[in-house]
């Protein structure tokens, strides 16, 4: 199977969540976080074969569908070892390979708490399905996590190849921008980003996969580096920041309450 025969596409599922599938010519495909059990369902139904299930973590919108969906076909069900992740055939933690044998493919499992504490991501392909980790031009609320957690999550993923698609699991990327534009107000190249984003939403297309050089260079929670930065982070939080773990959870704690 020749690498440019896969193709990965996201499917827009409830109001702002995606399901990525990556497939072949035949059309054998990897499901990841199938929250919507229908929507697969109906791809089924168009020819898809689904020969592995990835799920990244146990919040209802990503893994709503599994439970119908393992119904009608008996893919191997990858997941994180939680209980609120009820249905899997294989449980993965970090740094596990998972091959695929139908694409050829080899996947690298990271453990990527913070979201959540079991949260992982996939790694295969030149391609990271992580969930809902790192967003393009943010990240994830710490809903169960820590910011050192989550700072040590996104450091492991910085260190993957430049080029690396990104493939997150909301289109939240224009909401993130007005944030990562008040977080770094001099960036000419998040300017340019936001404003290719813009065209492509504008034509009713998915920002995603973003790239991982793009995010290096333009999402402020993976540039807690900025030492120029802190002193208007510090100032907007209310957090003393002298280095970057604090830098990382000011910027943190003002996304959360940050209102335009
Ligand atoms: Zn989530």
């Amino acid at each position: 199977m020749l690498a440019d025969a896969i193709q990965c596409e996201a499917l827009p599922e409830f109001e702002d969540n995606y399901l990525w599938v990556m497939s072949n010519s035949l059309r054998q495909a990897i499901i990841v976080d199938p929250g919507d059990a229908q929507l697969v369902l109906e791809q089924i139904k168009g020819g898809l074969k689904p020969v592995a299930i990835f799920v990244t973590h146990h919040h209802a919108d990503h893994i709503g569908g599994i439970a119908e969906l393992a119904k009608h076909c008996n893919a191997p069900i990858y997941a994180p070892l939680d209980e609120r992740i009820p249905i899997a055939t294989h449980r993965v933690s970090h740094d596990q390979q998972i091959f695929v044998p139908e694409l050829d493919l080899q996947f690298r499992v990271m453990a990527v708490p913070g979201h959540t504490r079991s949260h992982v991501a996939y790694y295969g392909a030149g391609h990271l399905f992580c969930g809902d980790t790192l967003f393009s031009l943010g990240c994830g609320r710490l809903f169960e996590g820590s910011p050192e957690q989550m700072l040590h999550s996104l450091d492991v993923i910085s260190t993957l190849p430049a080029e690396t698609r990104i493939c997150c699991s909301h289109e939240y990327t224009l909401a993130n921008a007005r944030f990562a534009e008040a977080a770094e107000p001099d960036n000419p190249e998040r300017d340019s980003l936001i404003l290719r984003i813009r065209e492509k939403r504008a034509q009713n297309q998915s920002s995603l996969p973003s790239r991982l050089d793009i995010e290096l260079a333009c999402n402020p929670f993976l540039r807690s580096d900025q030492t120029r930065l802190w002193p208007l982070w510090s100032r907007e939080s209310g957090h003393m920041i002298q280095n970057r773990l604090q830098a990382f959870t000011a910027l943190r704690a003002w996304k959360d309450n940050f209102r335009l």
